[in-house]
């Protein structure tokens, strides 16, 4: 920093030696040195003039020249402006170099303050949600993005998992939203077009529902000859033939019947009418239907049901979810295994799990489970006659109720398969509305 203390006393203190010198050598010191000091403070004053009127002046590209110390005053001002000008013009080219990159982005970009203010966007945003330059700056994001999923999601906070909704200004384009917060309280909204993505995925879903339904007839008319083979007197070689046809045929039924019924459940994101669900006598149902599964392993099946509530949802998709979770905990433990079911609720909304202990699987499978035709081992799942699809199943019975499907195993002492359902999926008995209420 500049410091002209030191010049100002010793030219001060120079102006006074000098007018005292001359007035002594005049015969006046005194009127001498008062008339030096005079001129030396209206020089003073002229300067400090200048040196203000050019801070209050608009355009402060010329410095004021000077000489001495106020000289060196104006020199390390002009030195500070053209600092303080690259700095603006470099911080200038990063902003010019940002506005440009994010307005070649084909991703909408939008900037939200702390008050769900819209701050700023990028030009994929005018054209894919609608964002006007002149009128939309300051305003609420949630007055521009209506839809009452896109607010449900943006006031919840919880943005691990992005949203899919169709563009506010063209109903046939696919958005999917992703938010991030930053600073504080403040917000980064991306949109994405994946329409394409749906459509492909749209592609993929129906061939595969066209495909399994024009493999079921078919094989109805192979099974029904077999059946009718296998009901003759014939010779045992081609009687064994026969019979391993037989069940290979009717795994392939099994295998049509539930990518039909993935293909059915892919089809809409949620379930369309929510009826009553008799959830305790469904499990007791699919509780029976295990033991007589695992007859000859002699395992127990226990049901731990806490209480009498009631789901609401489709019934025939969460009796196929239950009984996939059941038959699979008779189907990966050994004889005399336990299993334990379990129907419970609490604020989160209704939980049911399938606890058993049989062998269990490796963590690293864990994350990919969900995945249809993701199989631990082979030879396992192939033996147990499942097809693959089991878990995906539940998977998408429980997105469609708007829960979802949590695994907790460990190899060698069991697995646990939990279904969360969602509060308000949950009706409670007149008996526990009234003791909530007290
Ligand atoms: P599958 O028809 O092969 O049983 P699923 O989708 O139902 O297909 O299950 C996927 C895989 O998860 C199975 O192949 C099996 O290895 C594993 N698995 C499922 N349930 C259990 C369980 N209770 N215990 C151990 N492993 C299991």
């Amino acid at each position: 920093m500049y410091n002209s203390g030191h010049s100002i006393a010793s030219n001060l203190f120079l102006t006074v030696v000098v007018g005292l010198l001359v007035g002594l050598i005049i015969g006046y010191p005194g009127w001498t040195l008062s008339i030096t000091l005079i001129i030396w403070g209206l020089y003073q004053i002229k300067q400090f003039n200048r040196l203000q009127q050019w801070l209050m002046s608009n355009d402060r590209t010329n410095v004021p020249e000077s000489q001495g110390y106020w000289g060196e005053l104006f020199d390390e001002l002009s030195r500070d402006q053209k600092r303080q000008q690259q700095r603006t013009l470099s911080l200038r080219n990063v902003i010019h170099r940002f506005q440009q990159s994010s307005a070649a982005l084909s991703d909408a970009i939008v900037i939200i303050d702390g008050q769900n203010h819209l701050e700023w966007w990028n030009r994929a945003a005018e054209s894919l949600l609608g964002m006007k330059v002149q009128t939309d700056r300051g305003r609420s994001v949630m007055n521009l993005l209506r839809d009452p999923r896109f607010v449900r999601y943006y006031r919840k906070g919880l943005y691990e998992d992005p949203l899919e909704l169709a563009s506010p200004i063209q109903s046939d384009i696919v958005l999917e939203y992703r938010i991030t917060r930053f600073g504080a309280g403040d917000r980064i909204l991306v949109a994405r077009d994946i329409t394409r993505l749906k459509q492909l995925e749209q592609t993929r879903q129906d061939f595969v529902a066209n495909a399994s339904h024009e493999l079921r007839t078919p094989l109805t008319v192979i099974r029904g000859y077999l059946e009718t083979f296998l009901d003759q007197e014939l010779p045992k070689p081609l009687q064994r033939a026969l019979s391993q046809m037989n069940s290979q045929s009717k795994r392939m039924e099994n295998l049509v019947s539930d990518l039909l019924l993935l293909s059915r459940l892919e089809a809409s994101a949620h379930v369309s009418d929510e009826l009553p669900v008799p959830i305790h006598s469904i499990i007791s149902r699919i509780q029976e239907d295990g033991l007589a599964l695992g007859a000859d392993k002699h395992q127990t099946i226990s049901a731990d049901l806490e209480t009498e509530s009631t789901l609401l949802g489709q019934e025939s998709e969460i009796y196929g979810a239950i009984s996939n979770l059941v038959f699979n905990a008779v189907r990966y433990t050994p004889a005399g295994g336990h299993i334990k079911l379990r129907w419970w609720t609490d604020k989160k909304g209704g939980h049911f799990s399938v606890q058993d202990n049989g062998a269990g699987i490796d963590s690293i499978h864990l994350p990919r489970l969900q995945e249809r035709f993701y199989r631990v081992d082979e030879s396992r799942s192939s033996d147990s006659g499942g097809t693959g699809l089991g878990l995906a199943i539940v998977k998408h019975v429980m997105l469609r109720h708007g829960g979802r499907l949590t695994i907790n195993s460990q190899l060698e002492k069991g697995s646990t398969f939990t279904c969360h359902f969602p509060s308000d999926l949950v009706i409670p008995t007149p008996q526990e509305e009234q003791t909530e209420e007290e």
